[in-house]
């Protein structure tokens, strides 16, 4: 990774409620330094925005750190005729709930995310034509993604900071977002500015470190909340923004979608186990408190070649969906992984070992493989005896990504567990990124742009595509050309009194039970499986807990601590919101779509298993309506307030006409500014 150039001197400082706080001005504020928010930043700073990166760490977060067995950048123009926008919009918003103008947005859009990311070095692979390499990923019909390995977004995060470091982006690192600030003007609020906490500023007369930042426009590009769960596969430190966006009334949508599916957590080093690694069909197995061994899958699937088939189809059905329950396919398996885990077993994946035949079945044989399993091995001339062979011979760089965190997977079998991965929700944003607070824009996984699913590395691509949309409209908008006017002060004395009223040493909550508390009841609770009366339940034990955080507060050792103890201050918010919206969605009869199943004796589907039907696991459907609407979450007077919307429609058959909409582009009544 480039190294930062040092950060500006503040030119002014305020003193805000006895404490000396350096203030700073900018055009734009961007909160991340993800793939997300550099983007943003370089490309308002090309159109000549002044505008500043804040990161809680620089090379941290899901771009920089995390990754699958290959990232993958969803991309228009590699399908093997070219493609059709309309058509990559469909494949796009067709898990439903997603705005279609943002489908559409992100399909025409790609082209150019990805011709850039090229243009500043992104070594995406080609063929001899100059034409890029594609594949089909998970919840897509043809080859659109592409990837530079398991580090794509990690190099899309090193490509783009170097420009943002040539550009001269003032950027504050170790600097974390913590109040954002803002003024009412006429019937209206908006941005003024945001309060940050920054461990180096600290000062007898600025023991938190606290930071001031003057801005009309504020990007947040703060990714996913990835503490939200304790089985996570997110890098460790991810807590996103939705709770801070939550305190300012900015809303939220679709925060009930998610991704879940297997992967090492990251507690070890966390890495989403698809692609290569379940293709070469590893033996899946668990073991008990006493160390006995447990050939669990065959509880599930009747024959071997059902149960291996599965396990390959993991690589690209990587994440669990409810329907995939059915017919013993692949989402069978992510269930029987969660249900050993809730025994009280540990799973492991061995890649020195064959799966186990299916008791009173025939042995495991590359032979004996559904058709589509056993061509595509063929093709990739994984023949081989074991699967670390067959491991080495289509990915060996799959192996050399463990060994380097100390995991030798030639050697030692892999635990895993079934992991929350993505939260397709977010921040509530039109099609400029703006969302209902002026001002403030939000890109990235702090945006909620995706719809109940989305093919495999539409993430990154939309990160990209609303990076440039949004620095586009804020350098239209002249407002973040100057220096805001607008004082900063007011709302800093009451953004520092929160402060001071939550940070109490004496209370009675600590960071540590607050995480564990927040973790352990969404991943009980929220995971994969939920039902009615444990979904209410855990809301109710969320919002005492909010309660009792506003009465008590909670307690610190040190200033420096601070900022995690607001952050899991936001993020106990934010969990009690996605707990309120999955109530309302499930009292409502939602059903089981995307990443969760909704259990109900009185569902009208039942999953099966080898050794029979599961009635405890009857699940209601998805309903077709659902597919139409999207649910805002708002927080008011500390109650949360969940109301559906209609998705935003894309008029599939409207032309555009050089002359006529000309003028709108000269004039940037595109931009929509008055809105
Ligand atoms: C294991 C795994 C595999 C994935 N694979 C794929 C894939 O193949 N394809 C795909 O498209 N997507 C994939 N995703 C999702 C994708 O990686 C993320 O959605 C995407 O990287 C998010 O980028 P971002 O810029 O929005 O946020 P991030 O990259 O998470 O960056 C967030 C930034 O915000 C900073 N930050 C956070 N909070 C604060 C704060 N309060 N103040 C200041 N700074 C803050 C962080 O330091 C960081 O710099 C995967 C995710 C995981 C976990």
């Amino acid at each position: 990774m480039p190294r930062l150039k040092p950060q500006p001197s503040a030119t002014d400082q305020l003193v805000v409620s006895g404490y000396t706080v350096p203030l700073y001005h900018c055009g734009a504020l961007v909160v991340g330094s993800g793939a997300a928010g550099l983007r943003s930043a370089v490309e308002m700073k090309r159109r000549g925005v002044d505008v500043s990166i804040i990161s809680q760490s620089a090379w941290g977060g899901t771009s920089a750190c995390s990754g699958s067995d290959k990232q993958t950048l969803h991309t228009a123009n590699t399908k093997d005729q070219g493609d059709d926008f309309q058509e990559m919009a469909g494949c796009i918003g067709a898990g439903g709930a997603m705005d279609e103008d943002t489908a559409y947005i992100e399909a025409v859009g790609s082209i150019r995310a990805m011709a850039s990311l090229q243009y500043l070095g992104l070594p995406l692979p080609q063929d001899q034509s100059g034409g890029t390499l594609r594949y089909q990923t998970d919840h897509d019909e043809v080859g659109r993604a592409t990837s530079c390995g398991p580090r794509t977004s990690r190099l899309m995060v090193k490509v783009l900071a170097e420009e943002a470091i040539r550009l001269e982006v003032p950027f504050f690192n170790q600097t974390t977002a913590v109040k954002i600030l803002t003024q009412q003007q006429g019937t209206q609020s908006r941005v003024v500015g945001l309060l940050a906490l920054q461990v180096r500023c600290r000062t007898q007369k600025n023991p938190y470190g606290l930071v001031l930042f003057q801005c009309p426009a504020l990007v947040l590009a703060a990714g996913g909340p990835g503490e939200m769960y304790r089985d996570s596969v997110f890098p460790n430190g991810c807590f996103g923004t939705l709770g801070l966006a939550l305190e300012a009334g900015i809303e939220l949508v679709n925060i009930t979608e998610n991704q879940f599916g297997i992967g090492t957590r990251r507690e070890g080093f966390p890495w989403n186990l698809s692609g290569t690694y379940v293709q070469v069909i590893p033996h899946i197995y668990s073991v008990d408190e006493q160390g006995g061994e447990h050939h669990f899958l065959a509880d599930y699937y009747r024959t071997t070649q059902e149960m291996a088939s599965n396990i390959f189809r993991k690589g690209y059905q990587w994440p669990f969906h409810a329907t995939r329950m059915l017919d013993f396919k692949s989402s069978l398996l992510d269930l029987a992984v969660v249900r050993e885990n809730q025994k009280g077993r540990r799973v492991f994946m061995d890649f020195n070992r064959n799966p186990q035949a299916i008791p009173g079945d025939l042995p495991f044989s590359l032979q004996r493989l559904d058709d589509d399993v056993y061509h595509y091995l063929s093709n990739a001339g994984a023949s081989q005896k074991q699967p670390i062979d067959r491991l080495r011979h289509m990915n060996p760089l799959a192996i050399e990504l463990y060994k380097r965190y100390k995991k030798d997977i030639t050697a030692a079998p892999l635990e895993f567990a079934v992991n929350h991965q993505h939260m397709n929700g977010g921040i509530n944003v039109d099609t400029w990124g703006r969302s209902n607070l002026a001002g403030v824009y939000a890109v990235g996984e702090a945006a909620g742009t995706h719809g109940v699913t989305r093919p495999g590395g539409a993430a990154l691509n939309a990160g990209q595509v609303f990076g440039t949309r949004v620095a586009e409209h804020i350098a239209a908008d002249k407002a973040a050309r100057h220096f805001s006017t607008s004082a900063v002060e007011v709302p800093a004395v009451a953004a520092v009194a929160a402060l001071e009223t939550l940070l109490d040493t004496s209370s009675r909550h600590g960071v540590n039970d607050i995480r564990q508390q927040v973790q352990a009841r969404m991943s009980d609770h929220a995971g994969i499986l939920c039902t009615a009366s444990s979904v209410a339940s855990a809301r109710r034990d969320a919002e005492l807990l909010n309660q009792s955080i506003r009465r008590h507060g909670i307690a610190y050792r040190r200033h420096s601590e601070a900022a995690r103890v607001l952050q899991w201050q936001q993020m106990a918010l934010a969990s009690e919101a996605v707990l309120a919206a999955l109530d309302y969605f499930i009292a409502n009869n939602g059903g089981s779509r995307g990443a969760r199943a909704i259990c109900d004796p009185q569902g009208d589907a039942q999953p099966d298993s080898a050794l029979g039907p599961m009635p405890e696991l009857r699940f209601r459907s998805e309903r077709v309506e659902d597919k139409q609407e999207q649910l805002v979450v708002k927080l008011d007077n500390e109650e949360f307030h969940i109301r559906p919307q209609s998705i935003r429609r894309f008029d599939r058959d409207a032309k555009t006409f050089f002359e006529r909409d000309w003028p709108a582009w000269l004039t940037g009544a595109i931009y929509d500014l008055n809105h």
